[in-house]
């Protein structure tokens, strides 16, 4: 009886190490966990599901094998839940149900193991961005997808590349304490759905944060990010003492559960 959790896996064609470790902990790891939840990031940069189609796109042949790994998961009986993050936000209908995986909504509350739980990919909480928030709100509107969706693919990939540029530029010259969560509203999305435990990515800050919501003990534990050596995930297991722990490990040693 256990549940896994992961984010900011950041695949793409350029990271091998991170892509073949993933790929490991989905064959070893995972396997009998009773779900398992990707919050975001699953991907650098996801322009379309139509990208299944292009076989000459590098990350076409990352993804089939993601699709692969996720549905043998399902199909064993463990249920694999994806939330989109700031990079893969187009990952559509068709992907999800390749994968035998479900979307959750941007912000879910949930029970794991008996503990309820708010998720979410994390750059929602980051308010004190105001560039990326005006970014956020135009790139989850259907309309501007749609337009987005329409272009032709090549042109997708050319603008996605320039999307990360630009962002990496921005984000070089804005102060660190910007581009972390903005406290208050952790503790207004915690109140707003009455849990004292979140668990988030997006930030690269993995760590486990003692607050106070409601005059009441609570934790937000911080996915990290993956890298060529490393991966990060959450377990939580059910047992008399059920909390969730963070856990980094060695993608050529990885957790045996
Ligand atoms: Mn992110």
């Amino acid at each position: 009886m256990r549940t896994l959790l992961v984010a900011d896996l950041h695949l793409s064609s350029d990271t091998p190490e991170i892509n073949q470790g993933f790929y490991r902990y989905l064959e070893h790891t995972v396997p009998g966990a009773d779900a398992l939840y990707i919050l975001g990031d699953l991907f650098d940069a996801w322009i379309g599901d139509d990208l299944l189609d292009a076989n000459t796109h590098p990350l076409c042949g990352v993804a089939q094998e993601v699709i692969k790994h996720l549905r043998k998961l399902s199909s064993d009986g463990t249920a694999v839940y994806l939330m989109h993050g700031n990079r893969d936000f187009l990952l559509g209908e068709r992907f999800i149900n390749a994968c035998q995986a479900f979307l959750l909504p941007d912000i879910e509350e949930v029970e794991i193991q008996g503990v309820p739980i708010v998720l979410l990919h994390g750059d929602s909480l980051c308010t004190r961005d105001e560039a990326y928030m005006a970014f956020r709100q135009q790139s989850r509107n259907p309309e501007w997808q749609a337009q987005m969706l329409a272009l032709p693919l090549e042109q997708r990939v050319a603008l996605a590349q320039s999307l990360r540029t630009q962002s990496g530029e921005a984000n070089a010259n804005k102060a660190e304490a910007i581009m972390d969560v903005t406290h208050q509203e952790v503790i207004h999305v915690m109140e707003r759905h009455g849990v004292s435990t979140m668990i988030h990515g997006h930030t690269h800050r993995p760590h486990v944060h003692d607050l106070t919501v409601e005059d009441v003990p609570a934790k937000r534990y911080v996915l990290g990010d993956w890298d060529a050596q490393h991966g990060w995930d959450i377990v939580i297991e059910r047992s008399d003492h059920t909390a969730p722990r963070l856990r980094q490990f060695s993608l050529t040693q990885l957790p045996d559960a």
